[in-house]
């Protein structure tokens, strides 16, 4: 567990809240067949929000963010992303899902396809952008996140740590508003978690609304402006990082915490 996640200064002027909603979740409840997965789960994340979502494993993490870009399926309650509300109809699901991005553990990048293919093919077959200005997107995001010089090569040439970036980049290549991060560090050495992080830190300090489930407990006391702990489907407690670390009010967060740091 790294303590810091980084260790340069963090800008955090363009770091602000706004009043607008970006994801607005109401007593949603999920079921895998009779198992009772998320129960009664409200949520509003307001735009430039970073949410740092704890818990132990098991605790339905990564089932609540799937929820949101209709990864999978609620059966009761609403999500609504910037203002659509997320239903069985499928223009509903394709708006949400260009306008929110996700990064897994495991990268899932494409690997038959080079870096830059990989970046290119959703904006061109989904969002119908000319190839050209989908190549010039993609090279713009593999030189933010510090590898444009990879951009011929194919995944499994990359490190963990650059494949995780090239996911973050291609993430962005559609222009999402939100992302959302599951566990995007776990399946990293450490030496290249580091890079990872700071690739997220500097998505944070331009705007972006991100919710993060994380171990990362430096990243979510230097980025999160909130952390949301979860355990047996529900949302136990939420507070700013301070608070949360070092005055925890549950007995479920003061024992997650006291095995976490
Ligand atoms: P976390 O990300 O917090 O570890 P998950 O959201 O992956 O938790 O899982 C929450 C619970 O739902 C776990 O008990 C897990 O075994 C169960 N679960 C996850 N996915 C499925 C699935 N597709 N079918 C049935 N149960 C599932
Ligand atoms: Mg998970």
């Amino acid at each position: 567990m790294s303590e810091l996640a980084t260790d340069r200064n963090i800008d955090r002027s363009r770091m602000q809240v706004s009043d607008n909603v970006a994801i607005e979740i109401n007593n949603m409840n999920k079921w895998y067949g009779a198992f009772h997965v998320l129960r009664d789960i409200d949520l509003t994340v307001y735009e430039g929000e970073r949410i740092v979502i704890a818990g132990p494993s098991g605790s339905g993490k990564s089932t609540l963010i799937r929820c949101i870009n209709a990864l999978e399926e609620h059966q009761k309650g609403s999500i609504t992303v910037d203002g659509t509300v997320l239903s069985n109809d499928l223009k509903n699901i394709d708006k949400i899902r260009s306008e929110v991005g996700m990064v897994f553990q495991h990268f899932n990048l494409f690997p038959h396809l080079t870096i830059l293919e990989n970046c290119t093919l959703a904006p061109i077959w989904v969002r119908k952008v000319p190839r050209k200005e989908a190549m010039e997107t993609a090279m713009h995001f593999l030189e933010k996140v510090k590898i444009p010089e990879q951009a011929n090569k194919y995944p499994g040439q990359l490190s963990g740590g650059q494949q995780q970036r090239v996911a973050i980049a291609r993430s962005l290549c559609m222009r999402p508003k939100i992302m959302l991060f599951d566990e995007p560090t776990s399946a990293l050495d450490p030496e290249m978690i580091k890079e990872v992080l700071d690739t997220m830190i500097e998505l944070a300090e331009e705007g972006m609304t991100m919710l993060c489930v994380t171990h990362e407990m430096g990243f979510a006391r230097q980025v999160a402006n909130r952390v949301i702990f979860m355990d047996q489907g529900q949302i136990v407690e939420q507070n700013e990082p301070e608070e949360f670390f070092n005055n925890p009010k549950s007995d479920r967060t003061k024992l997650f915490l006291s095995q976490i740091l």
